[in-house]
């Protein structure tokens, strides 16, 4: 269902249509919907789409609505999963994604960027000079730089190479009054007052819009080996990984699969991931798994190889591995396809992106279970286990008003204990929309306090993300729209 806009600006609307024409300011029905929603698919329709030319345009825009009290929402390729670019109440959507150069200062190990350069292309680029950017969420292929500035995005290489924020110089762009801002320059120590880059980074679109950012490129890798080990149980592969953290050798890549995810991709496949054969009479009908990749030179590899081998020896039942990339894209397949055998579970997936200190993750998978028990819906549960991030998953069937009542209080039971453990109710995603309910678990009075005179002093008519963040929206009480975005074929 589209959800319309309670408050309507059609003055400013039109103000600004006649001030930057119809080649910038989008009216059609078609143009609003497919900028009502990311990828929660919970839509609001905005009043009009913008699409600025440049600086001036956008200054434009945003002196314009705080004259009219007309709310923004800054927008790159939509694939937020939080609902954090939605035009919650209606009003513009700011669109950059044709703002997209990249330019590579190889020598610096530096690249300037537009807020909409796809993050993969940025990387393309690099790897012409023997460079990349780590940070690699799995949407790389379709979301922006932007995007991933303003959401602090993780991803698959995070416990190895940090995130978004470790890889951040500059930015400069407009504060939500419309003025010109420069958060530090293409330089590699920079001291000078209060440090509002890393304000910006994360802040969801709330506090600023980004128009331009200097970020940081490492030389690539020179080689890689991906594993792949089969455990008798969750509680094996997840003792295993604090195992593997005690050996020192710090993988690029080590993702847990646990059980229940590992059932739901052998029943989409129609077979199962490893043979009878491989794990042996006794062993299990459906293992836990652990995906890891080691990069870096080839000497290097070789040592840390004989290293995972032998704890692989200790730990796992099954342990394969290859160098060749044709063979490694066979070991990602179950990673790659997991998210999506889920929905045989149901039509609905409340998709939690938690994090929690290597002391909690037994706890952790306890409580997934104990969910599984409370709600009797299915917990599927895979992550970045090297860093405490999990995607912990309840699956439901939308059209059932009980097993929705039951996810949101198996979510609730979850966020409660997560904090309880010292961990945070998201660790990559962001707040949005989708984690508001949640923020006063996490946050003291006192700190949302402080968060709110933040947002007060850069935003005093509160225009850039209306209601994101701090007011409380169950978006699972509205229904996504049926709608194919391009990252729904991978
Ligand atoms: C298949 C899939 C896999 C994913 N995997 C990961 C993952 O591994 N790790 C991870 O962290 N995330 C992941 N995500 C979530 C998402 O890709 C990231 O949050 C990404 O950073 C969003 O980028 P975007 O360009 O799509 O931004 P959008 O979704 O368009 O916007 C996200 C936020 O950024 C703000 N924003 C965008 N551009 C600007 C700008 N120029 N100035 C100010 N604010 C701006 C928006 O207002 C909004 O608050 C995944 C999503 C999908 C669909």
């Amino acid at each position: 269902m589209v959800i319309e806009p309670a408050v309507r600006h059609p003055g400013a609307t039109a103000a600004l249509l006649a001030e930057l024409g119809p080649q910038k300011v989008f009216t059609e029905h078609a143009v609003r919907l497919a900028h009502a929603h990311d990828n929660t698919r919970i839509a609001f329709l905005p009043e009009a789409v913008v699409k600025p030319a440049d600086e001036a345009d956008l200054a434009y825009l945003l002196r314009l609505a705080n004259e009219r009290d007309v709310p923004v929402y800054v927008r790159g390729a939509g694939t937020g999963t939080t609902g954090a670019s939605a035009p919650l109440r209606g009003g513009w959507v700011v669109s950059l994604t044709h703002w997209d150069k990249i330019e590579i200062d190889a020598d610096a190990g530096m690249a300037r960027v537009q807020p909409g350069a796809i993050t993969g292309k940025i990387n393309e680029e690099a790897a012409k000079h023997g460079l990349f950017f780590p940070p690699d969420p799995s949407s790389v292929k379709h979301c922006t730089i932007g995007g991933n500035i303003a959401t602090n995005a993780g991803g698959l290489r995070a416990a190895k190479y940090g995130v978004t924020r470790d890889y951040v110089y500059a930015l400069e762009g407009l504060l939500p009054t419309g003025e010109p801002v420069k958060w530090a320059g293409p330089v590699r120590k920079y001291v000078s007052g209060y440090n509002l880059r890393d304000l910006w980074i994360g802040s969801e679109g709330t506090l600023g819009v980004i128009t331009s950012a200097v970020i940081k490129l490492v030389p690539l890798p020179k080689s890689r080996r991906t594993f792949q080990c089969a455990f008798r149980t969750d509680e094996d592969a997840l003792r295993a990984c604090v195992a593997l953290l005690r050996t020192r050798v710090v993988t690029s890549v080590c993702e847990f699969l646990d059980t229940q995810t590992v059932a739901c991709a052998e029943h989409r496949a129609g077979k199962p991931v490893f043979s009878r054969d491989e794990l042996g009479p006794d062993g299990p009908a459906t293992p836990a798994v652990m995906l890891l990749e080691l990069d870096g030179h080839p000497a290097q590899i070789a040592e840390e190889s004989r290293t995972l081998r032998e704890w692989a020896g200790e730990h796992a039942l099954v342990l394969r591995e290859t160098d060749d990339a044709a063979e490694a894209e066979k070991l990602w397949h179950l990673r790659r396809t997991c998210s999506q055998a889920m929905f045989m579970h149901g039509n609905a997936k409340l998709n939690e992106d938690i994090v929690v200190p290597l002391r909690s993750y037994l706890p952790l998978l306890r409580l997934t279970r104990e969910v599984k028990e409370a709600t009797g819906l299915a917990t599927p549960t895979f992550g970045h286990a090297a860093d405490g991030n999990f995607h912990v998953h309840i699956m439901y069937n939308r059209e059932d008003p009980d097993q929705c009542r039951k996810a949101e209080a198996g979510i609730l039971m979850l966020m409660k204990a997560v904090v309880d453990m010292g961990g945070a109710i998201t660790g990559e995603h962001g707040v949005g929309l989708a984690k508001s309910p949640f923020l006063a678990i996490q946050h003291s009075p006192a700190e949302i306090g402080a968060m709110l005179a933040i947002k007060r002093a850069l935003d005093p008519r509160d225009i850039l993300g209306r209601g994101q963040i701090f007011e409380v929206t169950n978006i699972w009480e509205h229904t996504p729209i049926k709608v194919t975005m391009p990252w729904d074929k991978h």
